[in-house]
C-alpha cells in the first residue's frame, strides 16, 4: 500500500487546518489535533488521522458542535463534573483536568464525569496524564452499541472501553487501554478498507453467524473479549459513564444517534487516586518491585510499552499515513 511521510507538526496543523475549515474554533481544533497527534506518534492509527474524516462529518451535520465552550463545577469535595456543550470531548477533558488535580490533591481520590460529549478517540491520554504527575488513573466511556453482549446475536452495549495507568519512578507511566470487545471497531474498519479478514471471535454477522469477514461484522455485531467476562466489564462501563454520571446508556446513545459513524453523545468517567494517602511513600516503588518480577518473566512485557517504544522513534522517523487517507484528507482541504 502507497503511504505518504510526514512530521508530528504536519499532522497536527493538517488536523487543525481541517477541524477549523469544518466548524471547529481554534480552541477545539487545537484539543482535538493534539489527541489526534499523540495517537499518530504513538502509532495508535486507529484513533489518528484515521479519524479525521469522521469528525469532519459530525461537525458539517451538526451533530457535534465544533465551537463547544465547556463548563466545570465543582460538585463535592472530591467531584468534578464538566458539561461538554456537545462538543468533542478533548476540550472538556483539557478544561476538567486542572480542577480534578486540585482535588485529589486536596481529598486523595476524585472524580472527574465529563458530560453531553462525542468520545472519539482513545482513553490512555487521560489516564497517563494524570498517572505523569503521580496519580493512579482510571477512565471509562461508552460508545453507540455494536457489540452482542455474552448469549446474544444483536448489538446492545457499545465496545465501552477502559483504561488504567500507573505512575512509574523516574520512567513513563504504566498505562493500559482496552475496549470491552475483541477488537476495537477502528480496527475493523481498517481491516474492511485494507480488504483483510480478522480473526475469529471478533464477531459476528446479521443472522448472528460467526464470521471473519470485517464488512459483515460492521453491519451486524462484534463479540466482547473473553465472552461473558468482557460482556460484564462491557455493562460496568455503561453504568459508570451512564447512569452514575447522568448520562445515557449505549443503547441510549444509539436510538438518539444519526449513525453517520461518527461518536454518538456520551459521558466519561475518570478517576483519579494519590497513592501517598493510600500505600504510604512507598507505593511506587513497590509498584516498580512487582513490575521488576513480571518483566524477569521470559515472553512478558508491560502493556502501553508497545506505544513507548513507538513514541520514542517518532519524533525523527516521523508517521506515516495510507495514500488513499492522505487524498481523502486533501480533498476536506478544500471542500
Ligand atoms: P488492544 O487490544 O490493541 O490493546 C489493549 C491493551 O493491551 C493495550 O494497552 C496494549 O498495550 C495491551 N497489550 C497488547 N498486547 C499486549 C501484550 N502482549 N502484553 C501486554 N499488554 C499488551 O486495544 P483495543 O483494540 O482493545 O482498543 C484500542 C483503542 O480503541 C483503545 O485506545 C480504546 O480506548 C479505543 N476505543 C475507543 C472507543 C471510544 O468510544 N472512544 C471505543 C472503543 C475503543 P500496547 O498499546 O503497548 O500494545
Amino acid at each position: 500500500m502507497d503511504k505518504v511521510r510526514m512530521t508530528l507538526d504536519e499532522c497536527r496543523d493538517l488536523a487543525i487546518e481541517v477541524l477549523t475549515r469544518h466548524g471547529c474554533d481554534e480552541r477545539n481544533a487545537r484539543a482535538i489535533a493534539a489527541t489526534i497527534t499523540a495517537a499518530e506518534r504513538d502509532r495508535c492509527h486507529s484513533h489518528g488521522l484515521f479519524r479525521l474524516p469522521g469528525y469532519v462529518t459530525s461537525l458539517r451535520n451538526g451533530k457535534v458542535n465544533g465551537r463547544a465552550a465547556p463548563r466545570v463545577e465543582r460538585l463535592a469535595p472530591s467531584v468534578v463534573r464538566v458539561h461538554g456543550d456537545r462538543g468533542y470531548t478533548p476540550l472538556a477533558h483539557e478544561i476538567g483536568r486542572a480542577p480534578l488535580v486540585d482535588a485529589v490533591r486536596e481529598t486523595g481520590m476524585a472524580a472527574l464525569a465529563i458530560t453531553r460529549t462525542h468520545h472519539f478517540a482513545a482513553l490512555w491520554p487521560e489516564t497517563q496524564g494524570l498517572a505523569e504527575l503521580g496519580f493512579v488513573a482510571f477512565a471509562f466511556t461508552s460508545s453507540p452499541p455494536y457489540l452482542a453482549p455474552a448469549g446474544g446475536k444483536t448489538r446492545f452495549f457499545g465496545t465501552n472501553p477502559m483504561s488504567f495507568a500507573w505512575p512509574r519512578r523516574d520512567k513513563p507511566p504504566m498505562a493500559f487501554d482496552q475496549a470491552s470487545a475483541a477488537m476495537a471497531r477502528g480496527e475493523i474498519q481498517i481491516a474492511a478498507r485494507d480488504g483483510r479478514q480478522v480473526p475469529d471471535g471478533v464477531g459476528i454477522d446479521g443472522d448472528g453467524n460467526p464470521t471473519n469477514d470485517p464488512e459483515e461484522i460492521l453491519e451486524g455485531a462484534q463479540l466482547p473479549f473473553g465472552g461473558y467476562k468482557g460482556s460484564s466489564i462491557a455493562l460496568m462501563v455503561d453504568l459508570l459513564a451512564g447512569p452514575l454520571i447522568g448520562e445515557v446508556c449505549s443503547f441510549e446513545a444509539g436510538e438518539q444517534d444519526n449513525h453517520d459513524g461518527s461518536a454518538a453523545t456520551g459521558g466519561e468517567l475518570i478517576l483519579a487516586l494519590d497513592p501517598a494517602r493510600f500505600g504510604g511513600d512507598d507505593a511506587i516503588d513497590h509498584g516498580e518491585r512487582l513490575f521488576a518480577r513480571m518483566l524477569a518473566l521470559e515472553g512478558v512485557r508491560l502493556p502501553g510499552d508497545r506505544r513507548l517504544i513507538a513514541r520514542a522513534e517518532t519524533p525523527e522517523a516521523g508517521i506515516e499515513i495510507p495514500q488513499v487517507l492522505h487524498e481523502k484528507i486533501q480533498e476536506l482541504r478544500t471542500d
